[in-house]
């Protein structure tokens, strides 16, 4: 069981790496609205890393776990940017969270997604409100939560949560940042949606059928 989930969270990475290169130049260009245009480039660095060193850790016969520690400290270590750390730290504390032994239950998957959060939080600082990704971020891990400890199946809870996070990150349009690099041109963010909330609701979305099938 522990070889065919690390094979699922490898492929999860897969999948966002694809979605990640379609959405280059449109994360680029949020990016450059009010930050310094490099989120697209920045993200795909990171995933391309990750992606590697899942493959390689896999082969090595690597758990789930140790799969998803191996992806995050390369994302972190290869994107650069604010978002490369935070996403390589949160992918490091989720791969701790659901440890190497078996495919986690659905409420240790909603445990791992809880780390990630408090991770990017705990590093990042920044609260719901202040234009980040962690306005995508807490709505999914929330909802993911709430639903399965109310009984929903996985794959649904993980849906619905992937749901929310893309309302909430395009919702994050009419905010001004409080965090980062956009903060200095607040007024010129005005309108369009933060980059890193649309980069993760649109990863979380994609990787739904692979974590939580
Ligand atoms: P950089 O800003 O270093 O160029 P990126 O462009 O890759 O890095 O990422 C920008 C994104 O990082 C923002 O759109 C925002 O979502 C996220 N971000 C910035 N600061 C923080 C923070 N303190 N906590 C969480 N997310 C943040
Ligand atoms: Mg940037
Ligand atoms: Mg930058």
């Amino acid at each position: 069981a522990s070889r065919e989930y690390a094979a699922r969270c490898a492929a999860a990475l897969d999948a966002a790496q694809e979605t990640i290169h379609d959405a280059e130049s449109r994360l680029g260009d949020m990016d450059a609205i009010a930050g310094d245009g490099d989120h697209g480039r920045g993200m795909v660095r990171g995933i391309d890393a990750a992606v590697a060193a899942a493959a390689k850790a896999l082969g090595d016969g690597a758990g789930a776990g140790d799969v998803l520690g191996a992806a995050g400290d390369a994302w972190a270590d290869k994107a650069g940017g604010t978002s490369g750390v935070l996403w390589g730290a949160g992918l490091r504390a989720f791969g701790e969270s659901i440890g190497n032994e078996d495919a986690p239950s659905q409420e240790e998957l909603a445990a791992g997604v809880t780390a990630f959060a408090t991770r990017i939080t705990t590093l990042g600082k920044a609260e719901v409100g202040d234009k980040t990704m962690v306005d995508a971020l807490l709505p999914f891990a929330g909802t993911f939560a709430k639903l399965v400890s109310s009984g929903t199946a996985t794959e649904a809870a993980w849906a619905e949560a992937a749901a929310t996070a893309t309302s909430a990150a395009e919702a994050t349009a009419s905010l001004r940042p409080l965090k980062g690099r956009a903060r200095p041109l607040a007024e010129k963010s005005l309108g369009t949606p933060d980059p890193g909330a649309t980069s993760l609701a649109m990863v979380f979305t994609v990787m739904g059928p692979y974590f939580a099938a």
